[in-house]
C-alpha cells in the first residue's frame, strides 16, 4: 500500500502514527513545503515572547520521527490528478497513492489594503513569519496591531514584551465580542493598558502609508493617522483548498469529509484545519482549526486510509490559552451560538477557588479570577475559566461526561451564588461517590 501525505502538521503526524500502529510495511510518504518540518505553531507566540527558545517548538525529536518510517520530501505539490492516482511536486516527476491524505492546513487572510506589501507589514502564520516579526520588533519603536481574536491578542503581547509601544485596533466596541462576554473582554482589555497598549476601539486600518518601501504609519477609517514602525495583523484565517478544488473534490468553506474523513473520492481523505467534517450527531459539516481536533481528525484519518472503519467523533471543545497574561481555559459552548437547552448563566468574580485534591495549578496569585458557567437543563454546557485554574479540570470532567447538576443548578443560578464553591462541592462530593462506590 502507497500512503501519500500533503502537509506536515498535527494531523498528518496523527494520520503517519495511526497507519503504524495497524500496518507496518505499507510505504508512506509525506510532503510539505515548510522548511521547519513539524513544529507547534500554537508555541510560536511563546517564541515570540521569549518565553520558549525555537529548539522548544519541536515537540518530537529526529529519532521519534525515524521510528514512524515515513519519507518526508520537502517541496510544493502543485496537482492532484485522481485518474491517474499521482500527485504532482514541482520540479519532480509525478507520485502515485493509492490512499492521498490532504493535510494542508489553513493560513492567514491577507490583508487587502493599499501599502499592505510594504516591508514591515505582517502576520503570524508559520516559523518564518516569527522569525520576521523578531527581525523588525525594536525595542521603543512603535507597531500598530489589528484583529480581533487570540492571534491578535498575541502578537500585541509578544511586541510588548519586546519592547515596542502598541497601538491595537478593535473592529467593535470590546476584545473578542463574539467568545467573551463584556465583563470578560474588560478584564483582558484592562490588562492590556496596564501594560501600556493604546486601545483603539471602533477603529479599521484603511491604509498603510510608507517611505522608501518601508512602513511609516497607518491610516484609519475615520481619518485618523497614527505614526509607526511596523504592522501586524490576525484578521482570520483561509483552509488551503486549493489542491482540493483543482482536483474537482467537493468544498465547501473546507474539503468536505464524510466522519470517516473521506472525501467523495474514496481515495482521498483530509483532515485537521482543511477539513470541513460532517458530525452525524447533529448533522452539521464543521472546521474546528485547532491543534488537539487536527490530531485527532488526523488519527481517525490514518486508520481509516489504512482499511479500518474508525468514525471521527467531535469531542466538546477545549481550549487553554493565555489572554493579557491571564490563563484561560474554554470548555464547551461559551460564545453566541448559545445551545436550546440553555437555561442561564452562573458567573463567579474575583473569589478564590477553594484548593481540591485534582486541581491544575498552573500559576497562582492571580489578582483576577473570573468564571462563568453556561447552565443547561440538566448539564452544563460551557465554562469560561480566567485566571485561578484549579476548577478546570473538575469543570471539564463535568461538561464532557455529560454529568447531572440538577442537584446544584437552582443553586448557581441565585443570586451572588458562590459559584466556585458550589461546583467544588459538587465534585468532591462526586468524587467521594464514586471512590466508595
Ligand atoms: C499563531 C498560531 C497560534 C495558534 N494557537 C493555537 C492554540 O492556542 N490552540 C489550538 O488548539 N490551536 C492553535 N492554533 C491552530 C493550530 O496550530 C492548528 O489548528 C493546527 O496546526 C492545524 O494542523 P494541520 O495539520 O491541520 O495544519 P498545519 O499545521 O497548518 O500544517 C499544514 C502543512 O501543510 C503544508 N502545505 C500546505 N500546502 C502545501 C502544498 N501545496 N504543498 C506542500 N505542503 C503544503 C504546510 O507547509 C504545513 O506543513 C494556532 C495557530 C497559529 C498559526
Amino acid at each position: 500500500m502507497k500512503y501519500v501525505i500533503i502537509g506536515f502538521g498535527v494531523a498528518a503526524i496523527g494520520a503517519i502514527e495511526a497507519i503504524r500502529s495497524v500496518d507496518q510495511t505499507g510505504e508512506i510518504t509525506l510532503i510539505s513545503n515548510d522548511p521547519h518540518g513539524y513544529y507547534s505553531r500554537p508555541g510560536l507566540a511563546y517564541y515570540l515572547t521569549g518565553e520558549l527558545h525555537d529548539k522548544a517548538l519541536f515537540p518530537r525529536t529526529v529519532e521519534d520521527l525515524r521510528r514512524l518510517k515515513f519519507k518526508a520530501i520537502r517541496g510544493q505539490v502543485t496537482k492532484i490528478s485522481r485518474k491517474n492516482q499521482t500527485i504532482e511536486i514541482e520540479g519532480t516527476a509525478p507520485l502515485m497513492y493509492d490512499r492521498l491524505l490532504i493535510a494542508t492546513g489553513a493560513q492567514a487572510v491577507h490583508l487587502k489594503v493599499p501599502g499592505a506589501d510594504l516591508e514591515g507589514v505582517l502576520k503570524l502564520d508559520h516559523m518564518e513569519d516569527a522569525k520576521l516579526i523578531l527581525k523588525y520588533a525594536r525595542r521603543g519603536k512603535t507597531a500598530v496591531v489589528s484583529g480581533g481574536g487570540i492571534t491578535a491578542l498575541e502578537l500585541v503581547e509578544a511586541l510588548i514584551a519586546r519592547g515596542m509601544k502598541v497601538h491595537y485596533l478593535l473592529r467593535g466596541d470590546r476584545y473578542w465580542s463574539n467568545v467573551l462576554d463584556e465583563h470578560e473582554s474588560k478584564i483582558v482589555e484592562h490588562s492590556l493598558q496596564e501594560e501600556g497598549v493604546k486601545l483603539h476601539y471602533h477603529s479599521e486600518l484603511v491604509e498603510v502609508t510608507g517611505k522608501n518601501g518601508q512602513v511609516h504609519g497607518v491610516r484609519l477609517q475615520d481619518g485618523q493617522v497614527l505614526k509607526c514602525d511596523m504592522v501586524a495583523y490576525a484578521i482570520g484565517i483561509r483552509p488551503r483548498m486549493e489542491l482540493a478544488k483543482q482536483a474537482g473534490l467537493a468544498v465547501d468553506r473546507g474539503i468536505l469529509v464524510n466522519e470517516y474523513l473521506q472525501t467523495d473520492d474514496p481515495n482521498i481523505y483530509a483532515a485537521g484545519d482543511v477539513a470541513q467534517v460532517y458530525d452525524p450527531s447533529t448533522g452539521t459539516a464543521i472546521i474546528d482549526s485547532l491543534w488537539a481536533p487536527a490530531r485527532q481528525q488526523g488519527y481517525s484519518a490514518g486508520l481509516n486510509m489504512a482499511g479500518g472503519k474508525s468514525p471521527y467523533t467531535k469531542s466538546v471543545p477545549f481550549n487553554v490559552t493565555r489572554l493579557a497574561g491571564l490563563t484561560t481555559t474554554i470548555i464547551g459552548t461559551v460564545g453566541h451560538g448559545k445551545d436550546e437547552d440553555l437555561v442561564g448563566i452562573a458567573r463567579g468574580d474575583s473569589e478564590t477557588w477553594r484548593q481540591l485534591p485534582d486541581a491544575l495549578v498552573a500559576q497562582s496569585g492571580f489578582e483576577v479570577n473570573n468564571l462563568r458557567l453556561v447552565v443547561g437543563e440538566k448539564t452544563l454546557l460551557g465554562a469560561i475559566v480566567m485566571g485561578d485554574q484549579k476548577l478546570s479540570f473538575p469543570l471539564e470532567k463535568i461538561i464532557t461526561g455529560n454529568m447531572d447538576i440538577s442537584p446544584i443548578r437552582e443553586k448557581l443560578l441565585s443570586p451572588n451564588a458562590k459559584v466556585g464553591d458550589i461546583v467544588a462541592d459538587f465534585w468532591t462530593r462526586h468524587q467521594t461517590t464514586a471512590a466508595s462506590n
